[in-house]
């Protein structure tokens, strides 16, 4: 059996087992055995019945004394087991266990393991696992996520068969083992998934979370190599940056400057500009991004501004045309939904020169757009890109500076494992006079005062957005629908002007309405979360979230940055349909900070970075076993000692590093694009 086989070449793995562990990502034998358990179960120690506690996972040994069948009628039935040893007795449940009455002889001893309820010495197991004690697996199991069709006892053969059958190769370069003191992968693998020891353990897993840390941060450093230091572009110097900020109505913040400073510092240097700019909701990137604009054409290049969708696309279009234009500075928009005629005519200015500044969804890097002389490439919001399209886009002129912007704030813990070799410039800081946004926490019984609030505002002439968590009412799941809150609200409240936005509407629709929202003409828009981002509309004060519990934390952050955007005061109502102890705590949070750099801390910290909005979102593959915060000490020694190699050996082309740089392409798709 070789590693590259598919799981049929497991003995016992026909078609139908193939395809469940397909489901569960398991292609090829190698797959198999780099799928960590998730837990683990310590059947080392087996219990005396006298000694279990309430709580406890143990093993029991005990010789079964009287099988009862309970209530239930075939395969429902209940299965009582009376078990027994030295120290006394217990009873294992097992329910829907019809199938089991055979599978348990009175007087022979079986081993149990399970989890323990412990009611003043009355002991039970619930649907423990259970062997003949001749039987029994021993020693530290692993505890797989399974799919259906394939049982944890099955999972365990598969992956010892795979184990046995071929020697796990190496995938990190020898160089490194040594000067670490790692274990090898073939024993890693085999102790991650069969611990003998507690030692050896801990040994395949510092050596496996070390691996894991060393591909991400070899595949960071190398696409800076690629995009960033060692990349050759254009020094770009205009002065009309300054121009740009001379003219407008507002001085910059601190941050702002600040962040525009180190963009022309950049810009102006020789080599390709590979910068994150991470602010805040609201804390002013468009105004940043415009003055890289203006640098870039004041010099005589072309600049493309991508957005991920297309109201932001237009709302780009309207601020880049608004504020750009009086420099002489010709601005267009290119969107997928135009036709083809007004595609051509921008497809024809761009390649001519005659367009400096192209506003866009994906439309941009489309394979047919081409520009004269394409120098800076910013995308908003970048996170929703994926690393391909930002990849073609940046192709479309040689080696142009990029700018990739954010409003998720990356926690510092997890920046410093991500970023720690990437230009990133913070916008800290909110412009000033805004009035901190107040926020509050409504229940089913107390939403009528969050409506009450919303009522006044649009009495006052303010705006408001309602944002449910469903387009429309069903009854597979428990929440509120735009649709259905649009209905009530123009029942309850008919004089009040509302309008709908979902996701399923066409995009003239979705666009028709944001407009009018846009000019004042609506009061209250009533929409998903297609609104979650960029949106910006100074006069809307009020956001009211309904289900707020159905929303993460990131997300109910992005949500309330769409208002607190003029000199309002503003307001963002949770409504709280359910109220887990993770709504509450989400709630809470929201309600005591509104700085994106706490929020994120603390969502990561709730979460775990596995599940961290930021992470899968930025192009990189998870990680199973490392964890940026726990593990950072380790996080920072694989990265020195991926930084040690790289400079040794810069592209890895040396034959010892060959085959860890043909695994790290495969591993990130193309380490050379991956953008952060
Ligand atoms: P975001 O970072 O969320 O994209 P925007 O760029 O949309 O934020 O800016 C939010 C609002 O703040 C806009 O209406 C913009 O005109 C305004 N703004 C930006 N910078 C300043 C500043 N330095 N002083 C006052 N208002 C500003
Ligand atoms: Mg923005």
């Amino acid at each position: 059996m070789n590693l590259s086989d598919p799981v049929t070449a497991i003995k016992g793995i026909g078609p139908k087992k193939a395809e469940s562990l397909q489901k569960l990502g398991l292609f090829t034998v190698e797959d198999v055995t780099a799928r960590f358990p998730r837990s683990y179960e310590d059947r080392r120690n087996p219990k005396a019945i006298a000694s279990l506690k309430d709580g406890d996972r143990a093993l029991v040994r005990a010789k079964v004394v009287l099988i009862t069948k309970g209530r239930g009628f075939g395969r429902n039935r209940t299965l009582r087991i009376l078990a027994e040893d030295s120290t006394g007795r217990m009873e294992a449940l097992y329910f829907h266990a019809a199938y089991l009455e055979k599978a348990f002889r009175q007087g022979s001893e079986y081993a149990f393991f399970g989890k323990v309820k412990n009611e003043n010495g009355r002991i039970t197991m619930f649907q423990p696992d259970f062997a003949i004690a001749e039987n029994e697996e021993e020693g530290i199991l692993p505890v797989y996520s399974l799919s259906k069709g394939i049982s944890q006892k099955e999972m365990r053969r598969i992956v010892k068969d795979a184990l046995s059958a071929a020697e796990p190769s190496e995938t990190l370069p020898l160089s490194v083992i040594k000067r670490e003191g790692l274990c090898s992968r073939s024993y890693a693998l085999n102790n991650i998934h069969f611990p003998q020891d507690e030692t050896k353990y801990k040994e395949a897993r510092y050596r496996l979370i070390f691996e894991e840390f060393f591909y991400l941060r070899s595949a960071l450093m190398l696409s800076k190599n690629r995009f960033g230091a060692g990349r050759e572009g254009r020094s770009v110097r205009s002065g009309w940056a300054d121009r740009f900020i001379d003219r407008l109505p507002y001085p910059l913040t601190e941050a702002q400057r600040r962040s525009v400073e180190e963009i022309l510092g950049d810009m102006a240097d020789k080599k390709a500009m590979n910068r994150l700019l991470q602010g805040d909701v609201g804390s002013g990137k468009t105004a940043v991004a415009m003055a890289a604009l203006a640098e870039a054409c004041g010099a005589g290049f072309q600049g493309a501004f991508m957005a991920p969708t297309e109201i932001l696309a237009k709302q780009h279009y309207a601020t880049l045309t608004r504020e750009l234009g009086p420099l002489g500075i010709t601005v267009d928009l290119l969107l997928g939904s135009q036709t083809a005629a007004e595609r051509k005519a921008v497809l024809t200015r761009l390649a001519s020169g005659q367009t400096q500044v192209v506003a866009g969804t994906h439309a941009v890097i489309s394979e047919k757009v081409a520009f004269q002389n394409l120098g800076l490439v910013i995308t908003d919001e970048q996170h929703r890109f994926g690393v391909n399209q930002r990849k073609k886009l940046s192709e479309k002129g040689e080696n142009p500076d990029v700018l990739v912007m954010t409003a998720t704030p990356i926690p510092r813990t997890l920046a410093v494992v991500l970023y720690a070799d990437l230009d990133v410039s913070v916008l800290d800081q909110l412009p000033p006079g805004r009035r901190p946004i107040q926020t509050r926490q409504y229940t089913e019984q107390s939403r009528k005062e969050a409506y009450r609030l919303l009522l006044q505002q649009v009495e006052e002439g303010r705006q408001a957005y309602i944002v449910a968590p469903f387009i429309e009412d069903s009854e597979s799941v428990d929440g509120r629908s735009a649709e259905g809150l649009y209905e009530e609200f123009r029942k309850e409240y008919p004089q009040v002007s509302c309008a709908l936005l979902h996701g399923a509407m066409k995009q003239n629709e979705k666009d028709a309405v944001m407009e009018k929202f846009a000019a004042g003409q609506v009061s209250v828009l009533i929409s998903t979360v297609v609104i979650e981002v960029g949106i910006d509309v100074p006069n809307a004060t009020v956001m009211i979230v309904e289900n707020a519990e159905r929303f993460g934390l990131a997300q109910l952050h992005q949500l309330r940055g769409r208002v607190g955007r003029g000199a309002h005061q503003s307001f963002c109502l949770l409504v709280l349909g359910e109220s887990t102890d993770v709504a509450k705590e989400r709630a809470a949070t929201m309600c005591e900070t509104t700085d994106g750099f706490v929020i994120a801390e603390k969502d990561l910290s709730m979460r775990g970075p596995g599940e961290f909005f930021g992470f899968r979102q930025h192009g990189l593959p998870q990680l199973a076993l490392a964890d940026p915060v726990r593990h950072m000490d380790l996080a920072r020694k694989a990265g020195d000692s991926a930084m040690a190699l790289l400079a040794a050996d810069p592209g890895l082309q040396s034959a010892e590093n060959s085959d860890f740089y043909a695994r790290l392409k495969d591993k990130y798709v193309d380490p050379q694009v991956l953008i952060l």
